[in-house]
């Protein structure tokens, strides 16, 4: 791609230095220079600036072979920070991170059942508020992770996929009380971002399910990763089982962690998993079969080369991956079989680290906007 303005370029390269330092710890502005293919001059007037904007600093010098001491740079981690809000069926939690992912604050609140949108909302602004308060370096941006789809403007909730939540501008009433720029994301497609980022997956085409409380999924292929809308949860698969969402046996009737618990007396997920009672090793069994098969559908359909899982239920003994593994492989056209099952690599913190994923992202180092361009070059 071409830059017909050099201020462009010069954005560009910005980002393209800031990214590489927080990549490899420790640079000398020729290393920079080298490994980006960037001129002498223009790095050092980038390095520069970005040592004004205390996004870097000067670390004394290296020691190379060649008896040269250049000095180096790395991330200034505390300069500036993010605040990821998540908002889950339970709980919303915030997560005030620097810039290299370290949780600095850490609050979470009680949702309430079917919680209004106005009372929800202004305490989730309140803690907004606090939190952008007790904050010892300037916030970047806000990012709120949720359940169900987001306005082009990235602003406004226009539906939520369990409550009845229907154009709540939810991000732009935290901007306007902060005064910090705020944008809203679908949470699996936040949970995608986390997983590139802090858990460093690498494959670039994969089928993403969300198995918690509820079941939802994210297609992934490059950069686009499309989740707003699926409806992975309520794929039919059995002929009984009413699903919150009307229909009959739904994936989610059979899998689901709300499921499991009606069916056990409202236990947790995590107690039941440790449970010898013969009815709920059957019931979590029959689970992950439910989830193998939905997963066979799923590969058919995309042409995914892996999948990834995540959420609570997917973090349970390993025994039960190795159910969802083997059910796949046993069931699934021979030529599926080499597709891989594994477990996100964040484990329980996959929700939350979304939105400050998203946040780091869009506010700080915009390197989704990098990958994009050079997949256009
Ligand atoms: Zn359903």
């Amino acid at each position: 791609m071409r830059f017909s303005q050099p201020a462009t370029a010069r954005q560009i390269n910005r980002l393209r230095v800031l990214n590489l330092v927080l990549a490899e710890g420790q640079l000398s502005r020729a290393d920079i220079a080298r490994i980006l293919d960037l001129n002498k001059p223009s790095t050092s007037e980038i390095v520069e600036s970005l040592i004004a904007e205390h996004l870097l600093e000067e670390q004394g010098k290296t020691i190379t072979t060649n008896g040269r001491r250049p000095t180096a740079l790395s991330l200034n981690s505390s300069a500036s920070l993010v605040l990821g809000v998540d908002i889950a069926s339970h709980t919303t939690s915030f997560s005030l991170s620097d810039l290299k992912g370290n949780i600095l604050r850490f609050e979470r609140l009680p949702n309430p059942p079917q919680p209004s949108p106005k009372e929800h909302g202004q305490q989730i602004i309140r803690t907004c508020m606090k939190l952008v308060k007790l904050a010892k370096s300037p916030v970047s941006g806000i990012v709120v992770s949720i359940a169900g789809i987001i306005d082009e403007e990235q602003q406004t909730l226009l539906s939520h996929d369990y409550w009845s939540w229907k154009n709540v501008p939810l991000a732009k009433a935290i901007e306007v009380n902060t005064k910090i720029p705020t944008i809203m994301v679908n949470n699996v497609e936040a949970m995608v971002v986390a997983e590139r980022w802090f858990a460093s997956e690498k494959e670039n085409s994969f089928f993403f399910v969300n198995w918690a409380e509820h079941i939802n999924a994210a297609l992934v292929d490059g950069t686009t990763i499309k989740a707003q809308g699926s409806r992975f949860g309520h794929l039919p698969l059995a002929s009984t089982g009413l699903c919150r969402c009307g229909n009959i046996g739904c994936l989610e009737t059979l899998a689901s962690g709300w499921a499991l618990g009606e069916r056990h007396q409202g236990t947790g997920v995590k107690q039941l998993a440790q449970s010898t009672d013969k009815l709920v090793v059957e019931d979590l069994r029959s689970a992950c079969q439910a989830m193998a098969m939905a997963l066979i559908a799923a590969s058919s359909i995309t042409g995914c080369r892996k999948i990834l899982l995540a959420g609570g239920i997917s973090n349970l003994d390993d025994s039960y991956l190795g159910i969802v593994q083997s059910f796949f492989k046993e069931h699934a056209h021979h030529q599926l079989s080499q597709i891989s099952i594994v477990r996100s690599g964040l484990s329980e913190q996959s929700a939350v680290l979304g939105s400050v994923a998203v946040a780091l992202d869009r506010w700080v180092f915009q390197r989704s906007l990098l990958e994009t361009m050079s997949r256009l070059q």
